[in-house]
C-alpha cells in the first residue's frame, strides 16, 4: 500500500521540512470560552462560536427532542424522500429573519457557495470576485463556465473597471464576503451596491462571519448597512455564530425553486439530520430573543482589541470580533502560538498560503461567552509571550 502514496508522502515530508505541516488539535471538552487540550485547561480564542451557541441549552434541548421524535438521520436527499416539515420550517424562518422572499438550506456554507455559483451562471455570463474571497467562492467559480474577473481587495475603483469591461455578457454577477475571515474587515457594501445598480449587476454577499454578529439581531452586513432589498443573493452559514452546521441562501422564490432543481450539492447529498435542523431553528429564535448575547460579543470585542492595541500589537484593519495579531514571520508566529498555549491560551497561528507571505498572524476571535477575567488573562498571556519573543 505504501508505495502507491509515496508521491503524496514526499510532499508531506517537504511540508514538514518547511514547518508548514500541521497536526489536528483535538479538544477533550465541549467548545467554549475554556477548553481542554492535551489535558490542559486553556482559554479558547480560535473558534467561530461567536455567541457561544454550540452548547446553548435551548439548542441542545431542540436537538434532543428532534432525535426523540424524528430519529438520527433522514435517509434521503431533499428532492426524493428526505425533506421533513422541519426543513421547510427552518427555511421559512431564515427568509423571514433575512427579510427575503425565500431561502434554501445546504449541507454547509461551503456547498452553498459552490452550489449557487456553479448552477446559476453559464458561458454567456461573467462573475466578478474580490481577490480575498473565501475558498468556497473560488471553488464555486471554478465550477462555472462563466468568464471570471477578480478585483482588488475591497477596491471599488477596481470593481468598477471590471464592470465597465463586462458589457457583453448576459449576466454580470459580483460576489464578495461580507466580513473577510483573515483580517476581520467589512466589505464596502454601500458602494458595491451602488455600482451593481449602476451597471445592472447581480450582487451576492457571503455573510458567513457576519450572520449572528452584525446587523439587527445578527441579520448580517446587508442589514448592518441598511441595504435590505438591494442585495440579490445573501449566503449565510449555520456553522459559525449559529453554532451548528449548514449553509443557506436567502433570496427570491425564483432562486430557491431554481436551486432545488439545479443546485448539485442540494440535489445529490443527503439532507440535514433532525437534530441539526431543529438546533439551527432554535438558534434563530435565540438571536431574536436574547440580543444581549450580541451586545456581550461586541463589548468583549472592544475590550480585547483595545487591550491588544495598548500592549503594542498590530491588529491590522479589523472592525469585527475577528482580531488578527500580525507578527509577519511564519516561524515566529508558530512560536508565539506555542508560547500562548504554555501561558494558557489557545490561539492558532495562520501563515502562507492562507494569508500572504510575511503577513503571518495569530487570529483571535472572542465570543460572548468569555468573561472579562478570561480576556484579561488572555491579554496577560499575549504580553508575556510577546515580551519573550521581543515583539513589544
Ligand atoms: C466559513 C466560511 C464558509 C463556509 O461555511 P461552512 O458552513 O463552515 O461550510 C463560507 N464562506 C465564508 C466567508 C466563510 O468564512
Amino acid at each position: 500500500m505504501k508505495e502507491q502514496f509515496a508521491y503524496l508522502q514526499n510532499e508531506l515530508d517537504q511540508m514538514k521540512e518547511q514547518h508548514t505541516f500541521r497536526e489536528l488539535t483535538p479538544l477533550q471538552s465541549e467548545q467554549g470560552s475554556r477548553v481542554t487540550i492535551d489535558g490542559q485547561d486553556v482559554i479558547q480564542l480560535s473558534s467561530n462560536n461567536y455567541l457561544g451557541l454550540t452548547d446553548h441549552p435551548r439548542l441542545k434541548q431542540a436537538a434532543i427532542d428532534a432525535v426523540e421524535a424524528y430519529g438520527a438521520g433522514t435517509g434521503s436527499v431533499r428532492t426524493i424522500a428526505g425533506t421533513l416539515d422541519m426543513h421547510n420550517h427552518l427555511e421559512a424562518k431564515l427568509a423571514d429573519f433575512k427579510h427575503t422572499e425565500a431561502s434554501l438550506v445546504f449541507q454547509s456554507g461551503f456547498t452553498t457557495n459552490q452550489g449557487v455559483l456553479s448552477s446559476i451562471l453559464t458561458d454567456q455570463d461573467v462573475v466578478i470576485s474580490d481577490e480575498l474571497n473565501h475558498a468556497s467562492i473560488i471553488d464555486g467559480i471554478r465550477l462555472t463556465k462563466a468568464a471570471r474577473k477578480v478585483y482588488k481587495h475591497v477596491d471599488v475603483n477596481s470593481l468598477e473597471e471590471a464592470l465597465q469591461a463586462s458589457h457583453d455578457y448576459r449576466v454580470r454577477l459580483v460576489v464578495t464576503d461580507g466580513v473577510f475571515s483573515m483580517d476581520g474587515n467589512i466589505a464596502p457594501l454601500p458602494e458595491i451596491v451602488e455600482l451593481c445598480e449602476k451597471y445592472d449587476a447581480i450582487l451576492m454577499v457571503d455573510d458567513a462571519h457576519a450572520s449572528g454578529v452584525l446587523g439587527q439581531n445578527g441579520r448580517g452586513t446587508v442589514d448592518h448597512f441598511d441595504l435590505n432589498g438591494r442585495v440579490h443573493i445573501q449566503v449565510g452559514t449555520l456553522s459559525k455564530a449559529i453554532g451548528v452546521l449548514g449553509g443557506y441562501v436567502a433570496s427570491t422564490q425564483t432562486l430557491r425553486d431554481y436551486l432545488i432543481h439545479k443546485g448539485r450539492p442540494f440535489l445529490f447529498s443527503t439532507s440535514h439530520p433532525p437534530a441539526v435542523t431543529e438546533a439551527c431553528s432554535a438558534a434563530i429564535d435565540v438571536l431574536q430573543e436574547e440580543p444581549e448575547l450580541i451586545e456581550r460579543l461586541w463589548d468583549n470585542t472592544q475590550f480585547f482589541k483595545e487591550g491588544l492595541r495598548s500592549l503594542g500589537f498590530d491588529t491590522g484593519k479589523s472592525e469585527t470580533p475577528i482580531t488578527p495579531v500580525i507578527i509577519g514571520d511564519e516561524a515566529q508566529t508558530h512560536d508565539m502560538s506555542d508560547r500562548l498555549f504554555n501561558h494558557g491560551v489557545f490561539a492558532q497561528g495562520i501563515a502562507f498560503p492562507t494569508v500572504p507571505k510575511g503577513k503571518a498572524r495569530i487570529r483571535t476571535i472572542v465570543t460572548a461567552q468569555h468573561t472579562k477575567e478570561e480576556l484579561q488573562e488572555a491579554l496577560n498571556a499575549f504580553e508575556k509571550a510577546g515580551q519573550e519573543l521581543d515583539l513589544l
